[in-house]
């Protein structure tokens, strides 16, 4: 007999919340989660973990195509566009220093240098990685989207170990990772982990030995990482990039331009910190700051 739409609906509700709860492993803080991480072949590295890159525009954030797909990313060719023109002018600046430059010409190129610089940094993408993982006492697998951090430590006992011929995820003579989340907030939270150096099956009988019936059950649920992570179209991209240009240009999201030093690169959006930052200093425009005339008047000359 068909189910009732009704019916249909309360199931796809249930089952979402489901999902929610039990797809994604949040660490608790100050508490020590121990996983196994889970084979697999994922992204253009085919390995364990899926590697994808986030921006973080304003309130925005958008997935990078570089990073997570290896393709072109308008927000990372502007920051290398702004990566060159800064090395441009440090390199006008380092020439005209000792020469008839006056203290004022050289600030008014170092204001401009700091304002390209936080608007490169700005564009900085935040690497993640995601995996399927086995958290201690579970039974189902569950994504994990592990910050760099620990993503290196896994990284790197897993290299260590490959190095031996050895390897660490095997389901069964692999070891367990600790991990831990330590502090709180955007600039004290850390992340750790720690492998534990005890080869043990994934899946055990009661004697310790590998259940393999277990192991392949646990292994045939992983998740599909690649589906996790939706790529933007570029026209996608484009269009956050250009709606951030706006906010900027209308004054609705600031830069930091360091004079308070903060973490622009930490992982966690916030509200507050935009009041919390200086104001920008002007952008040289078409408009003609002193910086600006400056500029094109060093443009002009012979070295
Ligand atoms: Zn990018």
């Amino acid at each position: 007999m068909a189910l009732s739409d009704d019916l249909k609906n309360k199931i796809k509700r249930a089952q979402a919340g489901f999902d929610r709860k039990g797809k994604y492993l949040t660490l608790e803080a100050n508490k020590s989660t121990v996983l196994r991480v889970l084979d697999g072949a994922w992204g253009t590295d085919q390995l364990f973990y899926y590697q994808f890159g986030i921006h973080y525009l304003g309130d925005e954030s958008v997935v990078c195509r570089r990073v997570t797909a290896d393709s072109t990313c308008l927000i990372c060719e502007e920051s290398d566009r702004l990566k060159e023109e800064i090395s441009e002018k440090k390199q006008v600046l380092d020439q005209l220093k000792n020469s008839d430059l006056s203290r004022e010409e050289g600030r008014a190129l170092e204001e401009e240098i700091s304002v390209l610089e936080a608007q490169e940094d700005a564009l900085y993408v935040s690497k993640k990685w995601k995996m399927n993982v086995l958290v201690k006492g579970e039974q189902h697998p569950r994504i994990y989207t592990a910050p760099w951090s620990i993503f290196n430590s896994i990284w790197g006992v897993y290299v260590k170990n490959a190095e031996d011929g050895d390897d660490i995820l095997d389901p069964v003579c692999g070891c367990s990772f600790e991990c831990k989340r330590t502090g709180s907030g955007r600039y004290d939270t850390k992340y750790e982990a720690e492998v534990l150096i005890k080869p043990k099956p994934l899946m055990a009988n009661e004697d310790g030995s590998a259940n393999h019936a277990e192991i392949d059950r646990v292994l045939s649920e992983r998740w599909d990482l690649t589906e996790d992570v939706e790529i933007p179209s570029s026209e996608e991209v484009a269009d956050a990039y250009e709606k951030y240009q706006n906010g900027l240009a209308s004054g609705k999201i600031k830069l930091d331009l360091g004079d308070e030093k903060q973490d622009t690169k930490a992982e966690s959006k916030t509200d507050t910190l935009q009041e919390t930052r200086p104001e920008p200093a002007p952008v040289a425009t078409g408009t003609q700051s002193a910086a600006a005339r400056l500029s094109a008047r060093l443009k002009d000359r012979k070295f």
